[in-house]
């Protein structure tokens, strides 16, 4: 008899991932997120984080982890609707109302969580969610826990989104539609002004996951909706406290009664612990920093047109990146593979991006350029690829 607890099923999908070549270990990281790491025991720079500012492992940011912890404990001790809603909690989402120019912020324990509770609450049977084809895995979950009818449009494409809300409007009492601010795979901005003013034309409501543009775009990092300057036309802007901000969580911006609405049915607050006191410390003291200067987002901006630029002028194809996200576009799956391998034996770790997370024939190794990177490190960087571009030609 087979021994059920062997988990043949799963040996066997294993064998498959190793069969189609897509198998691997999960890297190990030896010391902090930084511009320059040791990763599986080899010294490379490090262009594969989200890290954007270089706040992971900020002094100022842990000074405040340790103070949080010696006063408030390491963990909170309940869900926040029974006894884990701290004062520094409220603290936080005022301070992050205050900073992203809204109403009001509810905090969840991450980006992907944040999603998976708030589009399920804000939506129902009898609703329609729309989504660009190209948005986050946790926004396509999140969809997924809604009772909502579901239906994607083509990628940043208005007339497509104009098709869908014409052709659905009347069938469905509120529609919902839900775009990255910023996209991660090739770092273009979703036109937000657009979708907008489509949304208002048919009354739909518009939610923004800016996990890529908070930190990044708008004023000091204030997000996609600040660069364009929608304010209070944007119902949900969902951000994360875990790439820019260096830290761990989600929020979602906006009115008073969504956050009202949220403390009653955003089941992972009701269900799972809230954010330890180690990550609301050195979240508000990141977003104090931002608030304070631009110094890191003008910095990062700085590496990130440095970086492009010479990359470009080796012959890469970048793509049509607007953010920081420097895709280099390599084209053909196991080339790409090779690609981001040789780079890393070359002192630079990028990791490979291929199907199915992107099209076929569009393998990459996607490059983020941080605040935190010193020029010496990107000119380093940027001489790797020559080496190995060249040995492949590819350039
Ligand atoms: C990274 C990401 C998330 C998840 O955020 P976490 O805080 O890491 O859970 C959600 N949405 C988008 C678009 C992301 O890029």
């Amino acid at each position: 008899m087979e021994n059920i607890h062997e988990l043949n099923f799963l040996k066997e999908k294993i064998q498959e991932l190793k069969n189609d070549g897509v198998y691997r270990k999960l890297p190990i990281l030896e010391g902090a997120n930084e511009s320059e790491v040791i990763l599986n025991g080899k010294k490379v720079v490090n262009l594969s984080s989200n890290n954007y500012l270089g706040f992971a492992n900020h002094p100022r940011l842990k000074q405040a982890a340790i103070e949080a912890v010696q006063k408030y404990g390491v963990g909170a001790g309940a869900v926040r609707t029974i006894i884990g809603n701290m004062d520094i909690h409220e603290d936080m989402e005022k301070l992050l109302a205050e900073f992203k120019r809204e109403e009001a912020v509810m905090v969840f324990q991450s980006g992907f969580n944040c999603n998976a509770g708030t589009i399920q609450a804000v939506t129902e049977k009898g609703d329609l969610i729309i989504s660009d084809e190209l948005n986050h895995a946790s926004i396509i979950d999140g969809a997924r826990l809604s009772r909502a009818d579901k239906t994607v449009f083509k990628h940043a494409d208005m007339n497509h989104l104009e098709e869908v809300l014409k052709e659905k409007r009347d069938n469905y009492r509120n529609i919902l539609i839900i775009t990255d601010g910023v996209f991660s795979m090739d770092g273009d901005i979703a036109p937000l002004p657009d979708i907008v003013k489509l949304a208002e034309k048919y009354r739909a409501m518009t939610y923004v996951d800016d996990a890529h543009g908070s930190g990044v775009l708008g004023e000091s990092g204030r997000g996609t909706v600040d660069h364009f300057g929608l304010h209070g036309r944007v119902d949900f802007t969902i951000g994360t406290l875990s790439k820019a901000i260096g830290v761990i969580g989600g929020y979602v911006a906006g009115s008073e009664t969504m956050r009202d609405w949220l403390s009653h049915r955003g089941r992972p607050l009701l269900f799972s612990t809230s954010l330890p006191p180690a990550a609301v410390g050195p979240i508000m003291e990141a977003v104090r920093l931002l608030m304070s200067t631009t110094e890191y987002t003008d910095r990062l901006w700085d590496n990130a047109k440095y970086f492009k630029e010479k990359i470009s002028n080796l012959g890469y194809n970048i793509g049509k990146s607007q953010t920081p996200i420097t895709p280099v576009i390599i084209g053909e799956e196991s080339k790409t593979m090779e690609f981001s391998k040789k780079l890393f034996d070359n002192g630079v770790f990028v990791s490979g991006i291929v199907f199915p997370t992107v099209p076929k024939g569009t393998g990459r190794v996607r490059c983020m350029v941080t605040a935190a990177h010193s020029k010496e490190q990107l000119d380093r960087a940027v001489e790797v690829f020559k080496k190995v571009g060249e040995e492949m030609k590819v350039i």
